[in-house]
């Protein structure tokens, strides 16, 4: 595995997804203005708890979106394109933001009939949400044709572009923090 599977794997492990450890952090990290536009207003609204950005992230993350998919918001099926487009970066930064299982929460196991832990049959102990192409189809307000023919792996897409960006940040972070972890140390000595 490369450094950005490890990320990635770390990322959606329970443990870093407590947002509650990023969120006394995260504005005293400064290296986040080396990131990018979409990657500082991810954190910010997720880690940071701004809700004001998510909004900007969203605008952003269409735009970009549609680039990537070339989907042009010109006459009268751009228009239509463009919306969907909208509602899956919607969807998507929706599950990016709650990606916990609904039924253990997260936790991976839960306590059974004998008192004992027992893993989650929801996740089968992954702690992590699948969500149903129902729920996605819903969502974007398409056929399931549409949605089996093209959008599922648009959403595919949209999640990893989200998911990259992430990581960069968390690379960036990261940095910083050992960076500030080692000047206490010295200055500690
Ligand atoms: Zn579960």
């Amino acid at each position: 595995m490369g450094i950005r599977d490890n990320t990635a794997s770390a990322m959606q492990s329970s443990d870093l997804e407590d947002d509650s450890r990023f969120t006394t952090d995260i504005n005293r990290i400064a290296a986040l203005g080396k990131a990018g536009k979409l990657g500082r207003y991810l954190w910010h609204w997720k880690y940071g708890k701004d809700g004001a950005c998510a909004a900007p992230a969203l605008n952003v993350l269409v735009r970009r979106a549609a680039k990537r998919l070339k989907i042009r918001e010109v006459g009268e099926q751009g228009r239509i394109e463009y919306a969907i487009l909208r509602r899956a970066c919607i969807q998507m930064l929706h599950e990016w933001m709650s990606p916990h299982c609904r039924k253990c929460n997260g936790a991976k196991e839960m306590i059974g009939e004998r008192g004992i832990l027992v893993q989650c049959d929801a996740c089968q102990g992954s702690g992590v949400r699948n969500y149903p192409d129902e729920e996605r189809i819903d969502a974007l307000k398409i056929e399931r044709k549409l949605y089996e023919a093209k959008w599922s792996r648009h959403l595919r897409d949209i999640l990893s572009m989200i998911t990259a960006e992430d990581i960069e940040v968390a690379l960036i972070a990261n940095t910083q923090i050992h960076d500030d972890e080692a000047k206490v140390v010295a200055q500690a000595a």
